[in-house]
């Protein structure tokens, strides 16, 4: 799959945690430098880690980001509002 689809960015998962995939590839966070996993299929654009994106969007930035619903799911504990 070589377009992108429209996005900006690809969010992944940090290598290293559990997937049901084993031919994932490995990437960098193109904002912090961590090490991503992603599926080989994913559009070709920068990826971010969850928390950099979770970053992006609270920015507003510009651009529109790809999450699978798995990693919807794996940043929505940090979306909801924390009291502390
Ligand atoms: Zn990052």
């Amino acid at each position: 799959m070589a377009a992108n689809q429209g996005v900006s960015y690809v969010v992944c998962s940090r290598a290293g945690t559990p997937s049901p995939f084993t031919d994932n590839e490995i990437g960098l966070c193109s904002k912090c430098s961590a090490v991503l996993q992603h599926r080989p299929d994913v559009p070709r654009v920068p990826l971010l880690c969850i928390e950099c994106a979770l970053q992006f969007m609270e920015e507003q930035g510009e651009g529109t980001i790809y999450m699978s619903e798995k990693q919807l799911q794996e940043a929505l504990p940090y979306l909801k509002p924390q009291e502390s």
